[in-house]
């Protein structure tokens, strides 16, 4: 007997770059995908608005995943314990395990925006009736072509690139580079309140962590040490265009910018949430 089980095609949309260019080369090659977004309920309002931007492009609704839980929720389940790149519960609980209800047990096709000019591994769902595919690297677009997409389209880059942040993700997401929290601080203060006011004892399990390694944010916007973060944020970038025989001082800094090439010891961050 044929087996007609129907396959969904899915696309998760991060709010960064590579997934919202992927969703505009998938539109009319793949009518039928659905668009989904795991919210965390902490990402920036410019994330918002771009995922605004791209529905209007594609004339479908993006799907919110998480409608009743975000980060807090969780945060509570893990007895006040701040994620971390070795604590990282919050990947699995707000991005993964929505994205695998969602799914359910149908055979699914998930849309995964790794271009061919770059070697990152994911974090992605392993269940067996999920299957990646990822176009622009069968296709062999890389970065100039994303960009190209997203440009030509007229959606843009995710507009929270305009003041420095690389990344898509939680406003507090632990993975920002210092020079982040210090743009972050300057852009949205009330954010970076909001992120500060983590860091305290957690009353019931007496927990205290911090989003950046080695120190908190209370100590990180004094101002000395946010000159110092940007001091050394510019002798980073300087080096690499020591490096780089034939990069201009201007694309360097747009490629740091840009989040390409992150400026501090920084693991890769995770498919789910910064693609
Ligand atoms: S963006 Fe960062 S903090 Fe938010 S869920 Fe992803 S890894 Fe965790």
């Amino acid at each position: 007997m044929a087996n007609d089980k129907r396959v969904r095609h899915i696309l998760s949309l991060s709010g960064g770059k590579d997934s919202a260019a992927l969703a505009l080369y998938m539109r009319d090659r793949v009518p039928e995908m659905e668009y989904i977004f795991s919210d965390t309920r902490k990402e920036l309002p410019e994330t918002y608005e771009y995922l605004e931007r791209i529905s209007s492009y594609l004339g479908k609704e993006v799907t919110r995943l998480n409608a009743d839980v975000g980060f807090d929720h969780w945060y509570e389940m893990y007895g006040g314990m701040i994620p971390s790149n070795h604590r990282r519960w919050c990947t699995r609980a707000l991005k993964l395990k929505p994205f695998e209800q969602h799914c359910g047990s149908d055979e699914v096709v998930n849309y995964v925006g790794l271009r061919a000019d770059e070697e990152r591994s994911g974090y992605i769902s392993h269940k067996p009736n999920i299957k990646p595919v990822y176009p622009f690297k069968e296709d062999g677009l890389i970065l100039r072509d994303i960009e190209e997409i997203l440009r030509s389209s007229g959606v843009g880059m995710p507009p929270y690139t305009k003041w420095g942040r690389t990344r898509s993700g939680c406003y507090f997401c632990f993975y920002q580079q210092k020079i982040e929290w210090v743009r972050l601080k300057e852009t949205h203060p009330d954010l970076y309140d909001k992120a500060k006011a983590y860091e305290k004892p957690y009353e019931k399990t007496g927990n205290f962590f911090t989003w950046s390694q080695g120190e908190s944010l209370t100590e990180m916007e004094q101002p000395a040490r946010v000159e110092q973060i940007k001091r050394e944020h510019v002798i980073r970038i300087e080096r690499k265009v020591a490096r780089k025989e034939n990069a201009t001082l201007r694309e360097v800094f747009a490629e740091a910018d840009r989040g390409e090439q992150p400026d501090e010891d920084d693991d890769q961050g995770c498919l789910v949430c910064h693609l």
